[in-house]
């Protein structure tokens, strides 16, 4: 791999495998399970690692280190490791490093199947979480016990677009001596490094935006060297391991991750301000829009607004699922950050298991909808949604 810092666009596409033989311009695809030895002492060497070598993909691989190599320079990260998808990269990351009785505090609005991760199964390893609200940062040091080990937090939410301040984050996490963990998954490594404000990891799901083109499911943690030592022996052990073809492909995405996210926000910007001023809209809250409660924070940490917008239909559950129906071109689809604009309903859709009282708790109003902006032009997905509203 390349020496040299270079510039963001050019360390995603001139990161490399070092070239075999054959002289192959772009990486090889290693679909490979294993690896040979020379003789014994080759064997123990590499089993001890005195040697630094490829033993076994679910350790590691060529493509995954190629991933990885890119992930770790675009957050400025020391070291990480790949998983088969972002959840197995939340999981393996807690898993890793909490022990029985530890405690952390987190964000309330998190990921789905994060939030049930902290409710459902870490309890039963005797690791509880207490949850802050994003809006009130304020509160978050009284969440903190001698107990408390990790800081989480994702920014941009999901899919209530809150940001928080990631530099009053690294602050906290430093006066209580946290492990600070950010899931950057919506800000992408583009938009916002969260190494720079003291997160000691950041987390990925390659799922999105960084495959960008909603064909693979990946994962990644980068950062701290001593504690994705602790991740990798666990993630070794316990075998989520991404694949090398996802890890192959993830890696192309990322050649192209720079120009696709710059006009995944140019569209998204312009999506929000259409919407901003339609008159069945009650708001919108997208953070490169001046009404976003947090925009000075969002400006001051991200390079670009990213490529969701959630806004709220006047009316409520029923005008949310009518104007969802009536939806043309766009999607309706689970995912988020394909080149496809995608269109979610959470009331009636994701979040309906939720009663409203819960749902407002993390900002998921019955006529909320979010927009996944993707590449088709810009006039056709904001035409989409007009007929919709209309
Ligand atoms: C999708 C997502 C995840 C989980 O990633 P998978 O690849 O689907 O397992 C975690 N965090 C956030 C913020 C996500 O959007």
């Amino acid at each position: 791999m390349s020496e040299n810092k270079k510039k963001f666009e050019t360390e995603a596409i001139r990161t490399q495998l070092e070239r075999t033989q054959f002289l192959e311009h772009t990486s090889p695809l290693y679909l490979t399970s294993s690896f040979v030895f020379e003789d014994a002492e080759d064997m123990r060497a590499s089993f001890t690692e005195e040697k630094d070598r490829n033993i076994y993909s679910r350790f590691t691989n060529p493509n995954t280190t190629e991933f990885v190599e890119k992930i770790c320079k675009m957050e400025g990260a020391e070291s990480g490791y790949a998983f088969a998808t972002g959840m197995a990269a939340v999981f393996s990351t807690f898993a890793a490093l909490l022990s029985s009785g530890d405690h952390v505090v987190s964000a309330r609005s998190v990921f789905g199947s994060t939030h049930t991760l902290f409710t459902k199964y870490l309890p039963k390893w005797n690791i509880e979480t207490s949850y802050f609200n994003i809006n009130e940062p304020e509160t978050i040091e009284s969440f903190i016990k001698p107990e408390t080990k990790i800081l989480y937090a994702e920014s941009p939410t999901n899919p209530g677009i809150d940001i928080i301040d990631l530099e009053l984050l690294g602050n906290i996490a430093k006066k209580h001596n946290l492990i600070l963990v950010i899931d950057n998954c919506f800000a992408t490594p583009y938009l916002q490094q969260p190494i720079k404000y003291g997160a000691h990891l950041v987390i990925h799901s390659a799922t999105k935006l960084i495959d960008g083109q909603g064909r693979v499911l990946g994962g990644v943690t980068v950062g701290n060297a001593d504690l994705i030592r602790e991740i990798y022996l666990f993630a070794r052990n316990t075998g989520p391991a991404l694949s090398p073809f996802n890890a192959w492909t993830l890696s192309k995405s990322l050649e192209t991750l720079a120009v696709r996210v710059d006009k995944h926000c140019e569209n998204a910007l312009k999506v929000a301000e259409f919407l901003e001023n339609h008159p069945k809209v009650n708001w919108v809250k997208y953070p490169f829009l001046k009404s976003h409660p947090q925009y000075e924070v969002a400006k001051k940490q991200m390079k670009l607004g990213g490529n969701i917008v959630a806004f709220e239909v006047k009316g409520g559950i029923e005008e949310g699922r009518e104007f969802i129906n009536a939806i043309k071109m766009c999607s309706l689809s689970a995912n988020l950050g394909d080149t496809r604009t995608i269109v979610t309903h959470p009331a009636s859709t994701t979040h309906s298991s939720l009663v409203e009282a819960d749902r407002l708790v993390v900002n998921i109003t019955d006529g909320l909808v979010r927009v996944s902006v993707g590449l088709e032009h810009v006039d056709d997905i904001i035409g989409d949604l007009e007929q919709a509203l209309g």
